[in-house]
């Protein structure tokens, strides 16, 4: 009988904790909103995000609020022999939290850790070669993003990112938008969507957008949007994130529809800050 009622409380608390964290979660995050942003961490911001200062008020205020909670719950892990200290963290958390800044407050919810390497890294790479064969290879990389729980990014790109901001190229925007696109549990180009129909659109538009730039690159033509995205309709979305933050005047005239699709996701219209 004792088992029973102990086995009885044990459920009771177990689903009583399912029910309220996402209540704690919420009320803690509105805790950390409340605080203001440290005046060392705003110069941070201001310096390292080169659009802060087109902000609006309004998007100033709610960036700050997001980057106290991104600070508040990520962990960020120094690698290669890079310490992490308050510029690393808080530059990544602010460009981060751009891409979130009018969505919904669940702050890449599978993400837990962002690691930081000083430059470029080495990885070993496997490959399959047919049903037998692995080929395995050393890779230099600038940034990836794991899927479930962890970013990796270089240091030095970031800052070459900074300094070139309106380049199209932003290894921070591109690794979050791919937490973005594996929030629904496959990261395969679509994100989570506000409506069913919205899916549609996304598909149509999404698709034509990402043959067109596989042919122009393969004809060798000038693209807006980085060959990179050609590799497959996950970098796709990866790659268009970055030019609609960074040449967002560019992306507009030459590829309108898109430009549309990606204003209605993040719910943001950068042509007013760039
Ligand atoms: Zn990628």
């Amino acid at each position: 009988m004792l088992n029973v009622v102990v086995a009885f409380f044990i459920i009771a608390i177990a689903i009583a904790w399912i029910w309220l964290q996402p209540v704690f979660i919420g009320w803690r995050r509105k805790q950390i909103q409340k605080k203001t942003l440290s005046l060392s961490h705003l110069a941070i911001v201001e310096k390292n995000l080169p659009i802060y200062n087109n902000l609006p008020i309004t998007y100033k205020k709610r960036l700050q609020q997001h980057i106290n909670v991104f600070l508040a719950e990520k962990q960020f892990i120094g690698c290669g022999g890079l310490k992490i200290n308050s510029a690393i963290a808080t530059t990544i958390a602010a460009q981060a939290c751009l891409l979130i800044l009018n969505q919904k407050e669940n702050y890449y919810p599978k993400l837990k850790s962002i690691l930081v390497y000083p430059s470029a890294y080495i990885v070993r790479a496997t490959n399959p070669i047919g049903d037998y064969l692995v080929e395995e290879r050393q890779e230099v990389r600038l940034g990836e993003s794991w899927y479930k729980d962890r970013i990796v990014l270089s240091w030095e790109q970031i800052e070459y990112d900074i300094i070139n901001w309106q380049d199209g190229h932003n290894v921070i925007l591109h690794e979050f938008a791919h937490q973005l696109d594996g929030e629904d549990g496959s990261v395969n180009g679509v994100p989570l969507l506000d409506r069913q129909s919205d899916y549609i659109n996304w598909a149509s538009i999404f698709g034509r957008e990402y043959k067109k730039l596989q042919s122009d690159v393969e004809l060798g033509l000038k693209t807006v949007i980085n060959n990179y995205g050609a590799t497959n309709p996950a970098e796709f979305f990866a790659v268009v994130t970055e030019t609609f933050f960074e040449k967002p005047k560019q992306m507009k005239q030459k590829h309108p529809e898109l430009y549309k699709q990606l204003k209605r996701y993040y719910k943001l219209e950068p042509m007013d800050w760039n």
